[in-house]
């Protein structure tokens, strides 16, 4: 059965690929400028990341069920411990650095892909917020998968098919898949799944992205992160 929140999510995965994608296709074409670029992306989508669940998805996700808190905090533990399995794993050896972080980057993106489902499921309005940052930091993403390949002494070509297979595709696949069980969920349990979700995003964006904004020297950096903000409260504002 195709309704609304289907469309809603199948745009936003397909875009979440094809934003991947360019990433890949920018870093391969012309290094310096996808290097630069990156960072006023990676800071734009702390930005939207790190409002989306402050102002809107958590307090949603606490109307629909009040344990939300609960799994918001199990969300953001799942993070930290997560990477430091990843963390410690790399250090071992090198052959590991490229196999853990492909493997890591193929689960952060089908989680990408889950993400999309369950904030549409909870509401459009918060599913475009999560939304938007989301696209936006796929383009970051397909060029640290790239750039991770070429680490591993992948040849560049095979590096952008593997890259794209690896980073872009598992979102939509993500989406696809998570969509028909989670489409059968009441509230209180999609209040459960955005309180998660909402945790994860807080660490994404706070432990992941928002260095990039603390630790960049660029000059606007911050400007971009700033923009990110705004464009998520003029969202939840006029309610678009
Ligand atoms: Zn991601």
């Amino acid at each position: 059965m195709v309704n609304n929140t289907f469309i809603w999510i199948a745009g936003f995965a397909i875009s979440a690929a094809l934003v991947n994608g360019l990433g890949i296709l920018a870093i391969f074409r012309s290094k310096e400028w996808a290097k630069r670029t990156k960072t006023y992306f990676i800071c734009f989508a702390a930005g939207m990341l790190i409002s989306t669940p402050l102002m809107l998805a958590l307090p949603d996700a606490l109307e629909k069920s009040r344990n939300a808190g609960f799994l918001a905090l199990a969300g953001f533990l799942f993070m930290v411990f997560s990477n430091k399995v990843i963390r410690s794993r790399t250090k071992e050896e090198p052959l590991a650095f490229g196999v853990t972080a492909v493997e890591g980057i193929a689960i952060h993106s089908l989680v990408d892909g889950v993400i999309y489902v369950v904030t549409f499921e909870a509401s459009i309005l918060i599913g475009i917020m999560a939304g938007i940052g989301l696209v936006i930091h796929e383009f970051a993403e397909g060029i640290i998968t790239y750039t991770t390949l070429l680490k591993g002494n992948v040849r560049e070509k095979s590096a952008m098919v593997y890259a794209f297979l690896i980073a872009a595709l598992t979102t939509p696949i993500g989406a696809f898949v998570a969509y028909p069980f989670v489409d059968k969920f009441g509230d209180p349990s999609i209040g459960l799944m955005l309180g998660f979700v909402s945790g994860v995003l807080i660490y994404v964006s706070a432990s992941h992205l928002l260095p990039e904004v603390r630790d960049s020297d660029k000059k606007h950096s911050l400007v971009a992160f700033l923009i990110g903000v705004g464009l998520a409260g003029f969202i939840v504002l006029t309610k678009l």
